[in-house]
């Protein structure tokens, strides 16, 4: 029989990877704060619910896709959330970026009342997002992740359980490492570049090949050149994710020099205005104190 998928959080990554689903033929009953993004969705054959429980209600397969932990929370636990109306035997899939013990501590609140949990949340971006594609680092248990990865594959294509409950997020904090200190020594090399008078993209073209070539480097260098810095993932959504992993890193002993540089410069990009700007932006830190910009050379 097929399952009734809920949907709840339908913002630059929610929305996308909702209108996935329903191309690839899911009932979707859905919801989210924004009235314009569910009217979108309920435009593309989606039933709209007025609140999470009552999205709970109607599925058997309810995913989260919300900012951070205190709004996966609320909407799992709070008055009106998925835990009041979630039949036992449904599964809550939050693909949401939170920490590993917000991740657990809802999986075991879930748990007592018959109701499954998997973290899953996601990597690639709103590109990613709408093509469909997206990286998805699972935690939770194996038999419940088999019942759900029908509905994944609509969403992603590189779908792995890393282990139980909280290791999705876990991956995701590490993966989130890797990015963004992957833009701030690609944006240190470029301010050095553009100063010392080189035509950034003839050198893009030559090293992108080699070793410092990156999914990084071919996404942002283009944006960079073009200045254009709308989100995609905004400094707002990644300062919040390397604080859970400065966070996380310190409950069990783990120094990150390099990741806490890299939380005071997006400190410094939000005091400075950038806060909803693309992480891309790490660049403009940069350009700053080398009174320099890195643009197109004028041909
Ligand atoms: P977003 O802010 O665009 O969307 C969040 C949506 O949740 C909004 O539509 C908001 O109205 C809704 N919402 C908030 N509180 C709610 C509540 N109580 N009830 C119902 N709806 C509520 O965020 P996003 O960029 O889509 O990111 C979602 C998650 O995905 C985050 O955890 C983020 O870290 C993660 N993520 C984002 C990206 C990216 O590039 N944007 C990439 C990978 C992972």
């Amino acid at each position: 029989m097929e399952r009734k998928v809920g949907f709840i959080g339908l913002g630059i990554m929610g929305k996308p990877m909702s209108l996935n689903l329903i191309e690839k033929g899911h009932t979707l009953t859905v919801f989210d704060l924004n009235q314009d993004a569910v009217a979108q969705l309920q435009a593309a054959g989606a039933y709209a619910a007025t609140t999470a429980k009552e999205v709970a209600e109607k599925s058997d397969v309810i995913i989260t896709m919300l900012p951070a932990s205190k709004h996966v929370k609320e909407v799992i636990l709070g008055e009106n959330g998925i835990l009041e109306g979630a039949k036992p035997g449904s599964v809550i899939v939050d693909m949401s970026s939170i920490t590993p013990n917000v991740s657990r501590e809802l999986a075991a609140e879930a748990a007592k009342l018959g109701v499954e949990m998997l973290d899953a949340p996601v990597s690639g971006g709103e590109p990613k997002a709408i093509d469909g594609t997206l990286s998805i680092m699972v935690g939770g248990k194996s038999d419940v992740f088999e019942s759900v990865k029908s509905i994944l594959n609509g969403m992603g294509k590189d779908i792995v359980l890393v282990g139980d409950n909280g290791c999705g997020v876990t991956a995701k904090l590490a993966n989130q490492i890797i990015v963004n200190l992957n833009i701030a020594a690609m944006s240190e090399a470029l301010v050095l570049a553009a100063k010392a008078g080189i035509d950034i993209e003839k050198m893009y073209e030559a090293i992108r090949g080699g070793l410092a070539g990156s999914t990084v480097l071919d996404a942002k260098v283009p944006m960079i050149l073009e200045r254009n810095f709308a989100p995609g993932g905004s400094i707002a959504i990644n300062m919040k994710d390397i604080t859970n992993v400065m966070d996380t890193a310190h409950e069990i002993g783990v120094p990150l020099p390099l990741s806490s540089q890299l939380l005071e410069i997006f400190h410094a990009l939000k005091t400075d205005g950038k806060v909803n700007d693309d992480h891309a932006s790490i660049v403009r830190y940069y350009e700053k104190l080398a009174n320099t910009e890195v643009k197109k050379v004028e041909k």
